[in-house]
């Protein structure tokens, strides 16, 4: 996969891209990430990308041309057009679904704004999606991509040793993951629940379910609302409600 992040300010980007997880999947070739200061493709003489607003009002406004040209240069002849990705907090709240969308692309851009916004004409014509990572304002779209990109490079294959753990982890399944342990099986007074230490893969399973579907009721009914359950989920949930109401 190869990924290009549109900043003013690339320096942000170089502890995040050359350590752990994002460092390593970029060693073994499996992601290329490249950071592009658009103001090089500013054509005025004092290089700015900002303008005042028209009609008026504080604050400043990128302007359409040095994005466009940084974006259209990205782009090869005869290769596959990439994602475009606004960073906006108006846009799609980023989830654990769209990382997974993403991780099937080629390649993505990503437009880290700041200031007040954006030309409104690069949503328009420009982007292929506009992407938030939750209802709060930042002061540019550096943070928001760097959270996008880690959580997109975990997903492609060969990034993570143990390829099952981005398998379960929560929301992947539609769930809360369920609770891990590790030794020392006692510790203090508190023992490591005795299924999990009895090897019976079937059981250990079975309880692994019930505790990510019992999280999930806890901390996000939501969730549940939205996936598909098999019948003996249903009957535990169920079970979980009679329980709640009696108590
Ligand atoms: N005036 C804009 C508005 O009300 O929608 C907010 C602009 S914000 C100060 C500057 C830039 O930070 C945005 O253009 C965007 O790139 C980024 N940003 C801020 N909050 C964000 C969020 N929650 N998710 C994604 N990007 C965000």
């Amino acid at each position: 996969m190869r990924i290009d992040v549109l900043t003013l300010f690339p320096e942000m980007f170089e502890g995040v891209f050359g350590a752990s997880i994002l460092g390593k999947a970029r060693e073994k070739g499996i992601v290329s990430l490249a950071t592009v200061n658009f103001r090089e493709y500013s054509t005025n003489k004092h290089n700015t990308v900002d303008d005042y607003p028209y009609g008026g009002g504080g604050g400043m406004v990128l302007k359409p041309e040095p994005v466009f040209a940084a974006v259209e240069d990205l782009m090869r002849e005869g290769e596959p057009k990439p994602r475009v990705i606004l960073l906006c907090p108006q846009g799609e709240t980023f989830s654990q679904s769209k990382a997974e969308e993403l991780s099937r692309e080629e390649h993505l851009v990503f437009i880290c704004g700041h200031y007040e916004g954006y030309d409104e004409r690069i949503r328009e014509h420009l982007v292929t999606d506009e992407l938030s990572i939750g209802d709060y304002v930042l002061t540019g779209g550096e943070l928001p991509a760097m959270v996008m990109i880690d959580s997109v490079v975990r997903l492609l294959p060969g990034v993570l040793g143990n390829e099952l753990s981005a398998v379960t982890d929560s929301f992947s399944t539609g769930l809360l993951e369920y609770p891990h342990y590790t030794r020392p099986a006692k510790f203090r007074d508190w023992e490591v629940p005795e299924v999990l230490i009895s090897g019976h893969h079937g059981n250990i399973e079975a309880w692994r379910r019930r505790q990510s579907l019992e999280r999930t009721f806890r901390r996000r009914p939501d969730l549940l609302e939205r996936m598909e359950l098999t019948p003996a989920d249903r009957r535990f949930l169920e079970e979980l409600q009679k329980n709640e109401a009696e108590t």
